[in-house]
Protein backbone atom coordinates (compact mmCIF):
# COMPACT_ATOMS: atom_id res chain seq x y z
CA UNK A 1 0.00 0.00 0.00
CA UNK A 2 1.01 3.43 -0.94
CA UNK A 3 0.11 6.42 0.66
CA UNK A 4 0.69 10.69 0.32
CA UNK A 5 -0.29 13.64 2.44
CA UNK A 6 -2.49 16.27 0.91
CA UNK A 7 -2.47 19.39 3.03
CA UNK A 8 -5.48 21.19 2.91
CA UNK A 9 -6.19 25.08 3.56
CA UNK A 10 -9.31 25.89 4.52
CA UNK A 11 -12.34 23.97 6.80
CA UNK A 12 -14.36 23.00 3.72
CA UNK A 13 -12.67 22.11 0.49
CA UNK A 14 -12.29 19.36 -2.43
CA UNK A 15 -8.74 18.83 -3.67
CA UNK A 16 -8.14 17.03 -7.01
CA UNK A 17 -5.98 14.47 -6.24
CA UNK A 18 -6.57 12.28 -9.43
CA UNK A 19 -2.95 13.38 -10.29
CA UNK A 20 -1.10 12.13 -7.17
CA UNK A 21 -3.32 8.77 -7.61
CA UNK A 22 -1.68 8.32 -11.38
CA UNK A 23 1.20 9.15 -10.04
CA UNK A 24 1.08 6.29 -7.06
CA UNK A 25 -0.55 3.92 -9.85
CA UNK A 26 2.18 4.36 -11.81
CA UNK A 27 4.95 2.75 -9.46
CA UNK A 28 2.91 -0.12 -9.76
CA UNK A 29 2.92 -3.45 -12.16
CA UNK A 30 -0.79 -3.88 -12.25
CA UNK A 31 -1.95 -3.57 -15.94
CA UNK A 32 -5.75 -4.34 -15.06
CA UNK A 33 -7.16 -4.34 -12.29
CA UNK A 34 -8.49 -1.72 -9.85
CA UNK A 35 -7.15 0.59 -7.60
CA UNK A 36 -8.47 1.17 -4.36
CA UNK A 37 -8.42 4.69 -3.14
CA UNK A 38 -8.78 5.12 0.98
CA UNK A 39 -8.76 8.22 3.73
CA UNK A 40 -8.05 6.80 6.62
CA UNK A 41 -9.99 9.59 8.45
CA UNK A 42 -13.60 10.07 9.62
CA UNK A 43 -13.87 14.11 8.46
CA UNK A 44 -12.67 13.88 5.41
CA UNK A 45 -13.78 11.72 2.54
CA UNK A 46 -12.91 10.81 -1.54
CA UNK A 47 -15.13 10.75 -4.34
CA UNK A 48 -15.45 11.17 -8.12
CA UNK A 49 -16.72 14.14 -9.71
CA UNK A 50 -15.97 16.80 -12.74
CA UNK A 51 -13.11 18.38 -13.00
CA UNK A 52 -13.97 20.20 -15.91
CA UNK A 53 -16.05 23.35 -14.50
CA UNK A 54 -14.82 24.37 -10.79
CA UNK A 55 -18.91 25.29 -10.42
CA UNK A 56 -19.57 21.75 -9.96
CA UNK A 57 -17.31 21.72 -6.43
CA UNK A 58 -18.41 24.73 -5.63
CA UNK A 59 -22.12 23.65 -5.77
CA UNK A 60 -21.40 20.68 -3.85
CA UNK A 61 -19.78 22.28 -1.06
CA UNK A 62 -22.59 25.04 -0.94
CA UNK A 63 -25.50 22.33 -1.02
CA UNK A 64 -23.91 19.80 1.46
CA UNK A 65 -23.72 22.64 3.37
CA UNK A 66 -27.56 23.25 3.48
CA UNK A 67 -28.06 19.63 3.72
CA UNK A 68 -25.59 19.32 6.71
CA UNK A 69 -25.02 23.09 8.33
CA UNK A 70 -22.26 23.45 10.51
CA UNK A 71 -23.90 24.69 13.07
CA UNK A 72 -27.48 22.64 13.53
CA UNK A 73 -28.37 20.58 16.69
CA UNK A 74 -25.74 17.89 17.60
CA UNK A 75 -24.92 16.25 20.38
CA UNK A 76 -20.87 15.58 19.37
CA UNK A 77 -19.08 17.49 22.13
CA UNK A 78 -15.90 18.22 19.44
CA UNK A 79 -18.21 20.32 17.36
CA UNK A 80 -17.42 19.00 13.83
CA UNK A 81 -20.47 16.68 13.55
CA UNK A 82 -21.69 18.05 10.38
CA UNK A 83 -17.72 17.31 9.05
CA UNK A 84 -18.15 13.45 10.62
CA UNK A 85 -21.63 13.48 8.17
CA UNK A 86 -20.56 15.26 5.32
CA UNK A 87 -17.27 12.72 5.05
CA UNK A 88 -19.61 9.94 5.34
CA UNK A 89 -22.16 11.15 2.16
CA UNK A 90 -18.96 11.44 0.40
CA UNK A 91 -17.42 8.02 1.49
CA UNK A 92 -14.10 6.66 2.65
CA UNK A 93 -12.96 4.84 -0.54
CA UNK A 94 -13.08 4.42 -4.25
CA UNK A 95 -11.98 1.89 -6.55
CA UNK A 96 -11.31 2.83 -9.84
CA UNK A 97 -10.44 0.21 -12.86
CA UNK A 98 -7.28 -0.11 -14.62
CA UNK A 99 -7.20 -0.81 -18.20
CA UNK A 100 -3.48 -1.14 -19.70
CA UNK A 101 -2.05 0.40 -16.66
CA UNK A 102 -4.41 3.60 -16.56
CA UNK A 103 -6.99 4.59 -14.29
CA UNK A 104 -10.03 4.24 -16.68
CA UNK A 105 -11.40 7.50 -15.49
CA UNK A 106 -14.17 9.12 -18.07
CA UNK A 107 -12.82 11.97 -19.65
CA UNK A 108 -14.52 14.61 -16.79
CA UNK A 109 -14.02 12.88 -13.92
CA UNK A 110 -11.49 13.61 -11.16
CA UNK A 111 -10.71 12.00 -8.04
CA UNK A 112 -11.36 14.55 -5.46
CA UNK A 113 -10.23 14.38 -1.33
CA UNK A 114 -13.02 16.22 0.41
CA UNK A 115 -12.04 18.02 3.35
CA UNK A 116 -14.83 19.10 6.03
CA UNK A 117 -13.05 19.74 9.62
CA UNK A 118 -9.32 21.57 7.87
CA UNK A 119 -7.15 22.87 7.56
CA UNK A 120 -5.42 19.55 8.15
CA UNK A 121 -2.76 17.37 6.86
CA UNK A 122 -4.40 14.23 5.39
CA UNK A 123 -3.64 10.83 4.04
CA UNK A 124 -4.86 9.58 0.94
CA UNK A 125 -3.47 4.86 0.72
CA UNK A 126 -3.45 3.90 -2.89
CA UNK A 127 -3.15 0.05 -3.87
CA UNK A 128 -3.73 -1.43 -6.78
CA UNK A 129 -5.01 -4.86 -7.73
CA UNK A 130 -4.39 -7.26 -10.68
CA UNK A 131 -7.82 -8.90 -12.16
CA UNK A 132 -7.30 -12.76 -12.42
CA UNK A 133 -7.51 -12.87 -16.04
CA UNK A 134 -10.37 -14.42 -17.69
CA UNK A 135 -10.58 -17.79 -19.12
CA UNK A 136 -10.56 -17.52 -23.01
ZN1 LIG B 1 -15.56 14.87 15.93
Amino acid sequence: MHQFSVKTHSRVELVDITDRVRSELGQSTVRDGACLVFVPHTTAGVTINENADPDVVRDIIAHLEKLVPANGNYRHSEGNSDAHIKASLMGFSLLVPVEAGQLALGRWQGIYLCEFDGPRTRKVYVSASSHAPFPT
